[in-house]
């Protein structure tokens, strides 16, 4: 048998992505110990119920307390007010990481919290479905997906390799870039996806000429997927967007644009000018597909999908 990666990991935050990696970490044996925390008694006792990890507690610090590896997976509005919490509780040595959808942010709030010789790495799994909580977890999440890191200047990289490690035997492939360029490659394939998601579900539940009804009886495909895309966390998405600002809007903007000229191709009965545009889209799925990011089978909404 192999030596744990780590002797102790304390997740602090066991939703979809904590509850995840509690999974994973149980299964490929990378914690001796697992320590969990969450803010409330409801879903502390529901990470107990389903045995995700060794200690449970709702004081962060009491999970934190001789950790060797720390990961945060709370919304990323939150991870300030988490890392102020936990900074006095953090054993020197420590790896410090976390999971947030954004990163400029969650960099700006954690980092004037960590103390001196613990090694703060942010990270990002592009991993997630539309559901939430401990329940929603499951070890492969994260198989075959990227993780990207956004390290600090002076980063260590002894610690660096371990928590690439790490990531590497939840079963994913590793990236790493500079925080301000990953807010904007996360704007354009996950923020503005899902802004288009909630909009397109919101206008058709405005509709006064379609009842919610209709909606809802003959939502097709193309419906269908976004309704799943806008089903997810309100409170995660709330954060996300607020969180991730001015890359949003700067890819909103473009799209807009874009939206503009698709429109006026439509009135100009602009055959070719649409159809050059839908080639052109069509391969990038192609590409995706290629590249094992996404299977080729027709998919009628059944099954989970990713952020
Ligand atoms: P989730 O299922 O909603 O779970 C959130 C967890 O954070 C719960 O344990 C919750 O505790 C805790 N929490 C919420 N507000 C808190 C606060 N103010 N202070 C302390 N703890 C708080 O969320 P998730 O989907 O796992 O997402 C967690 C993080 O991963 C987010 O930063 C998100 O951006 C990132 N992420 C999500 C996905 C995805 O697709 N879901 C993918 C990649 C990364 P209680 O239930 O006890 O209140």
């Amino acid at each position: 048998m192999t030596d744990p990666l780590f002797n102790k990991i304390a997740l602090v935050g066991i939703g979809l992505i904590g509850s995840s990696l509690a999974h994973v970490i149980r299964r490929e044996k990378l914690a001796g110990h697992i320590a969990i925390s969450t803010r409330s008694a409801a879903t502390l006792k529901r990470a107990e119920e389903l045995a995700l990890g060794d200690s449970y507690s709702t004081d962060p610090r009491d999970a934190v307390r001789d950790a060797d590896l720390v990961i945060v997976s709370v919304p990323v509005g939150s991870s300030g007010e988490v890392a102020q919490a936990i900074a006095p509780a953090l054993k020197p040595g420590a790896i410090l990481t976390d999971v947030g959808s954004t990163k400029r942010s969650v960099i700006a709030q954690i980092e004037p919290h960590v103390p001196k010789g613990v090694h703060f790495i942010p990270g990002h799994p592009l991993a997630g479905t539309e559901k939430s909580g401990p329940d929603a977890g499951f070890a492969d999440l994260f198989e075959n997906r990227w993780c990207i890191f956004t390290p600090l200047p002076g980063t260590d990289p002894e610690a660096m390799a371990c928590l690439s490690k790490f990531w590497r035997r939840c079963g994913s492939n590793i990236d790493t870039m500079d925080a301000a360029h990953h807010d904007m490659v996360l704007a354009i394939v996950s923020h503005l996806p899902h802004i288009i998601a909630h909009n397109i579900v919101g206008t058709a539940d405005d509709l006064e000429a379609v009842t919610q009804s209709e909606v809802i009886k003959f939502s097709a495909g193309g419906f269908r997927d976004f309704t799943r895309i806008a089903a997810s966390d309100p409170v995660m998405w709330r954060d996300i967007f607020l969180n991730n600002r001015e890359a949003v809007l700067e890819t909103l903007g473009r799209f807009n644009e874009d939206l503009i000229a698709l429109q006026r191709m439509i009135r100009n009965g602009d055959g070719k000018g649409l159809f050059n545009l839908f080639t052109r889209t069509r391969a990038i799925r192609r590409g995706i597909i290629e590249q094992g990011q996404e299977t080729a089978a027709p998919d009628f909404g059944r099954r989970t999908g990713e952020e």
